[in-house]
């Protein structure tokens, strides 16, 4: 796992909290990056290329008035594969905090997986815990950055950002705009959701974390 840190996200001292439901914590959005929030262009990392995709700048807006944390958990075999280097990924993260920023949101923190067990550069070559589908990026997302895995959603457009956000407690929602094309199911891959593009997995989003955060806000107001 390989994280980029946002400056602004909160540190926690100790060792890995308990991620279970009644944590206290709050939930986050936990979203795939390319075919989710941007176009998929397979191996980009050129800012000039970074398109959101449909109906990600409403999401956004919509996402962004939660106050949850937005996370951004995304497999980048490329490294491994060798077709960029790790130099490259900084302005590809600052430019998705611009995307993000642009359209009222804040990029809580982009985590990714440089791995591929059939890789080219050594050191990124193997089988790790962290490539989605497995939940390694979501955990350590969850212990960096403070956040209840099971308050969260995972929002994917293919059935490996689905498993990755089951196995790790979360609830899913799959944007279905033709990305999954092998449909391999399994017991961690039907997800709660599927809709048409990320805007309409935002309004699930909001109509379920919406309340508890408001729910939230009145109860530090009642406590002050
Ligand atoms: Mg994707
Ligand atoms: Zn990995």
């Amino acid at each position: 796992m390989a994280v980029i840190d946002d400056p602004g996200a909160r540190p926690i001292a100790g060792a890995a909290l308990p991620a279970g439901a009644g944590s206290g914590l709050p939930g986050a959005v936990l979203l795939d990056k390319d075919g989710t929030v941007l176009q998929d262009v397979p191996y980009n990392v050129d800012p000039d290329r970074m398109r959101l995709a449909p109906g990600a700048a409403r999401a956004l807006r919509r996402l962004g008035r939660l106050g949850v944390p937005l996370v951004v958990v995304s497999n980048q075999p490329g490294l491994a594969l060798g077709r960029f280097t790790p130099e490259a990924l900084g302005p590809m993260r600052q430019r998705l905090g611009e995307l993000f920023a642009t359209h009222g949101a804040r990029l809580s923190g982009f985590f990714f997986c440089p791995h591929h067990p059939e890789g080219v550069v050594p050191r990124f070559t193997r089988t790790c815990l962290c490539r989605k589908p497995l939940p390694g990026l979501l955990r350590n997302a969850a212990t960096l950055l403070h956040f209840d895995l099971r308050r969260s959603w995972m929002i994917g457009d293919i059935l490996d950002d689905i498993e990755a956000g089951q196995r790790a407690g979360c609830h899913t929602i799959l944007v279905d705009c033709g990305n999954e094309t092998e449909w391999v199911r399994g017991p961690y891959r039907t997800p709660e959701h599927v809709v048409a593009d990320l805007d309409q997995a935002a309004r699930i989003v909001v109509r379920h974390l919406g309340g508890t955060v408001r729910h939230a806000e009145r109860c530090r107001v009642e406590a002050s």
